[in-house]
This record gives structure tokens, sequence and C-alpha cells, in this order.
């Protein structure tokens, strides 16, 4: 039987490491596990918040209502052919388990999204990327549970709305659905994609000139350990800002007046503009507010040094957003979810 605590910590089950107490909560390891905890919280009229690995969230002090957390486990190859193989992975793997997984098995397409941190079931929430890749890419379907109705639903890659740090999931369907297992399509021969970042200066640099999938996932580690804080060192929940998008009128109204500001060009008319630097320009990268800072090596993280509350949090929040509006006219929004 599902046992399910009250008044509980989730501190611990957080990266960012803030401290927050849900009324109830509940791990979850299989579908009976999660259709009790759903029948619960409906019985008791409470909400439900779903937790992964809990990467990517900011929890406020107490969290009403009933807190799951996904431990489903399971990976299956579940059709091949010469040239793709679909493989469905249970929403509580952990994802950099998930890619190691297909590369030891010879499927090709998620390398560079390895070591993001968290389970499979949240990569399509916010449509994971990193290094010039998105899940949406490999992306094939997903199964979902309405916590409303209990009722399955499958949802291809269209229905996700999948876009920059986006989907379906954190908008109109919010909290509507939890999501039991991800399908992405893998290629059965290599096409690594190496011209994002440093990932192939990094290999040339290491004489390797026709990368196994292996080399590329151990190089992307190798880089990512050199940029970012380990959160199970240095609490963090990652990139904390989306790097605002811009018109070409704003691009080059900026750009005449800041001529270094980096940019990505997303296509004739829309430029992204890296909110790191927005945010060290405008004075508070590794600048300290009590327990909380801008990351010194990265702005765009938000690192938490012990002991933090989500207050705190929320005021550096606030002061970075006030900051980057005050210089460059520019809105940031927040790419972790803020519960
Ligand atoms: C150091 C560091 C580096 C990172 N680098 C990257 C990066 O390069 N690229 C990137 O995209 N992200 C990055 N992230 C963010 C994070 O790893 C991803 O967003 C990840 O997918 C979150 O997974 P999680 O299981 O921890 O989700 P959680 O934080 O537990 O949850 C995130 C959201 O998804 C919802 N959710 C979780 N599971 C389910 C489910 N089964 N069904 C429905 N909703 C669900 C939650 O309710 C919540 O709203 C990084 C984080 C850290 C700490």
């Amino acid at each position: 039987m599902l046992k399910i605590e009250k008044k509980h910590s989730l501190t611990k089950y957080t990266t960012l490491k803030v401290s927050s107490t849900a009324d109830y909560f509940a791990i979850v390891k299989n579908k009976n596990e999660l259709l009790e905890a759903i029948a619960f919280a409906r019985a008791k009229k409470q909400l439900i918040f779903i937790l992964g690995g809990g990467s990517n969230v900011l929890l406020s002090k107490t969290i009403k209502g009933l807190v799951i957390k996904n431990e489903m486990q399971g990976i299956k190859v579940v059709e091949k052919n010469k040239s793709l193989v679909l493989v469905e992975a249970s929403s509580g793997e952990i994802w950099s388990k998930f890619v190691s997984y297909t590369v030891e098995n010879k499927f090709y397409g998620l390398e560079n999204l390895f070591l993001i941190y968290g389970t499979v079931g949240a990569a399509p929430v916010q449509n994971i990327g990193a290094y010039g890749v998105e899940l949406k890419d490999c992306f094939h379907h997903l199964s979902a549970i309405d916590l409303k109705t209990g009722n399955e639903k499958i949802f291809s890659a269209n229905d996700c709305r999948f876009g920059y740090r986006d989907s379906i999931f954190k908008n109109k369907l919010k909290g509507r659905y939890f999501i039991y297992s991800v399908t992405v399509a893998l290629l059965r021969k290599p096409d690594f994609k190496l011209g994002y970042g440093s990932i192939g200066e990094a290999l040339k640099l290491k004489g390797i000139k026709k990368p196994t999938a292996y080399d590329v996932i151990k190089t992307i580690e190798e880089i990512r350990n050199s940029k970012l804080p380990n959160p199970f060192i240095l609490p963090n929940a990652g990139s904390f800002f989306k790097n605002p998008e811009v018109n070409l009128q704003t691009f080059k109204n900026l750009f005449v007046k800041y001529p270094d500001m980096p940019s990505f060009q997303i296509n004739r008319s829309k430029f992204k503009i890296p909110a790191g630097w927005l945010i060290e320009q405008a004075g508070l990268k590794g600048k300290k507010f009590g327990p909380v800072r801008m990351y010194e090596k990265q702005a765009l993280i938000l690192v938490n040094e012990g002991g933090a509350s989500s207050k705190q949090v929320l005021n550096l929040v606030a002061k970075v957003k006030l900051a980057v509006k005050k210089k460059f006219g520019l809105d940031l929004s927040e790419e972790v979810n803020i519960i």
C-alpha cells in the first residue's frame, strides 16, 4: 500500500535546497501507486504537485496539497528498423542514465543532452536543450495520466507545442497531467551535432577526429563540469532565467549602445541575448545577498551557499530583473518553475 506522509520536508528533494514542507507527500514507483495517490488527493480535495529530480523548481515554504515524487523505472525498445529505433522510458528514470543507455546501445541523437539533471518525465515539460539540441528533435510521443480523471492520453510532438524551454505542460495544461512515459525516435547511425559551443573544438584538442558517442558525452561532461556548479556541492537549479528574445529593431538599438553584446540570431527578425551577459553587465555577477548569489563563473545560475529561504531567493530574482530592466529595458523571465 502507498505510504503517504504528513508535513513532510522537501528540502533534500530539490537541487536548490531551500527549505519547504509539503502538507502530504508520497513516492510512487508504479501506475497503481500513482492512481492510489490521485484517489487520495481527490478524496481529501487536495491539489497535486509532481516532483521529479527537483532540479528546475523553487518551492515555497509550504506546499499545500499532495506532492508526488516520481520514481517509476523502466526503459524498453518498442520498435526498430534499419535506420530508426523507438525507445520508451518511464518518467521517473534519471535523464542522464537514459542517455547513457542509448549511448551503450548505439542509438544516436541524445548525446548533447547528457548530464542535464532530473528525470525523463520533466524533460518534455520545458523541452530540455543544450549545445544546439532540444528534446523535440528526437521526441516521438509521450503518455500522460490526467490528474482530474485518471485517464491516459497520448501526446504527439505537435500536441506538446514545444518552444524554447517551453511546452503546453508549462502553459495551458500546467499541473493537469502526470507524464507517465516518454518515447524518443533515435538514429541507428551517428549524426553528431558538434558545431555548437566548444564541443568540436574540445574533441579536436584531444586529437579525436572521428568521435564515438561515448567521446561526445565524455567531452560534454568535461565542458559542463568546468562551467556549471555541481548542485550536489553548491545547490542551484541551473539557468534561473531564459535568454530574452528581441526583435530586429530592439536588437539594433541595443547593439548601437553595446557593440560587444553577444547574441544568437534565431531568424531574420528575432535575436536571443544571453541573460548571463545582461546580468553581468547589470553588475550582479558574483554579488552576494545573504546566502544567495548569481554564480561568479556563469551569472545565469543562482546559487545557495546553504540555508537560503525561498523568500531570499525571490528577493534576488526581483533585484536581477529590476537591474536588467533598468539598464537594457528588457524583461527577464524565469526558466525555473516557482511553486
Ligand atoms: C546544474 C544544472 C544544469 C542544468 N542544465 C540544463 C540544461 O542544460 N538544459 C535544460 O534544459 N535544463 C537544464 N537544467 C534544468 C533541469 O535539469 C531540467 O529542467 C530537468 O528537465 C528538470 O527535471 P526534474 O526531474 O528535476 O524536474 P523537477 O524540477 O522535479 O520539475 C520541473 C517541473 O516539471 C514538472 N514535472 C516533473 N516531472 C513531471 C511529470 N512526470 N509529469 C508532469 N510534470 C512533471 C514539475 O511539476 C515541475 O513543474 C539544469 C539544472 C541544473 C541544476
